[in-house]
């Protein structure tokens, strides 16, 4: 099962965070898998996508906010734009756009920053917005000082945390085709920082040197022990020297879940309110219906017979929400 684990260090304003999407993971997969327009992610989107699922977990645990955590990457290659959306209750989603070929074993740059003009987007979006209100939007290049191309997903969201919180954070991410992880680490600001300029200085170069030892810890985690091991493993071959103290974590119903508001019950009042013309139209000329969720893929698949039943149940009734999203 999908995990979330949140731990701190003890008497240390450092505070970490570590995320296992399995079921979750590959339940995005399987939809996308069983799309017939798409086919499955090839792997290094695949990668990409988790990472991003990952990342987007622990970014919406790391906020105190009612509402959606959208993690965007808008590409100028073959991956035009990738998607991980996670609500507060760390329900999640998450789909890319693939257009043409990808070479074998692509990098970051080769799928979303060919000409060093893909960017990464940031969305709060508050669940109860006010009229006119705007949701918070950060937006991140996907290269470093020198404008050098960045590789890893984690160095563009280590960047972004850098300047939007002003919060010192590592960030380990992997995936592949089961798992979907990330290891969050971060400087807590220090209460009364800059009061008492001598002191705090020198307290702060003493708790500096802790974040410090800490973030090279984490940043020894290899991507195999991230896939692979289990949370207990990975917080204990790193940390066994430090004092961490664990919270209970988030699993089961309060853990990482897939969820998207598709159903085929929507996509049936969809398709009557295409009205009975139209449908048939469809139908002469394909065969059958077939509706994909541009969220998570699913394909909702109807035959003449299926199609027949939409505009006659004894339900059907004019539509109440004619859009899937
Ligand atoms: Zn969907």
């Amino acid at each position: 099962m999908s995990e979330l684990h949140k731990f701190i260090f003890d008497g240390l304003p450092v505070r970490g965070m570590i995320v296992r999407l399995t079921d979750a993971w590959q339940e995005i997969l399987k939809r996308r898998a069983a799309n017939t327009g798409t086919g499955a992610y090839p792997a290094p989107v695949c990668d990409l996508l988790g990472e991003m699922a990952a990342a987007a977990v622990l970014m919406q645990g790391n906020i105190k906010f009612n509402g959606a955590l959208v993690l965007q990457i808008f590409g100028d290659g073959p991956v035009k734009v990738a998607v991980a959306e996670v609500q507060p209750d760390f329900s999640l989603r998450a789909t890319a756009t693939v257009v043409g070929d990808l070479p074998d074993g692509a990098t970051l740059s080769q799928m979303v920053n060919v000409n060093n003009v893909g960017r990464c987007a940031i969305t709060l979006d508050p669940k109860d917005r006010l009229p006119g209100q705007q949701p918070y939007q950060g937006v991140v290049p996907l290269f470093g000082d020198q404008h050098e191309k960045l590789e890893k997903l984690s160095d563009v969201l280590e960047h972004y945390m850098l300047q939007s919180e002003q919060l010192d954070t590592v960030l380990v991410l992997a995936a592949d085709d089961q798992v979907a992880a990330g290891l969050l680490i971060q400087r807590l600001p220090v209460l009364g920082e800059n009061n008492l300029a001598g002191q705090s200085n020198e307290d702060e170069i003493g708790l500096n040197e802790h974040y410090n030892r800490i973030a090279i810890l984490a940043k020894s985690l290899k991507r195999e022990e991230l896939l692979t091991l289990d949370v207990d493993t990975v917080l204990r071959r790193l940390f066994w020297e430090e004092q961490v103290l664990r919270f209970e974590p988030f699993v089961g119903d309060t853990g990482p879940r897939f969820a998207c508001s598709c159903s085929r019950e929507r996509v049936s009042r969809m398709i009557r309110s295409l009205g009975v013309e139209e449908a048939e139209s469809i139908l002469a000329e394909r065969g059958h219906i077939e509706v994909g969720c541009d969220f998570c893929g699913q394909q909702y698949h109807f035959d003449p017979v299926d199609a027949a039943q939409i505009f006659t149940a004894p339900d059907a009734q004019p539509p109440v929400e004619p859009i899937v999203h």
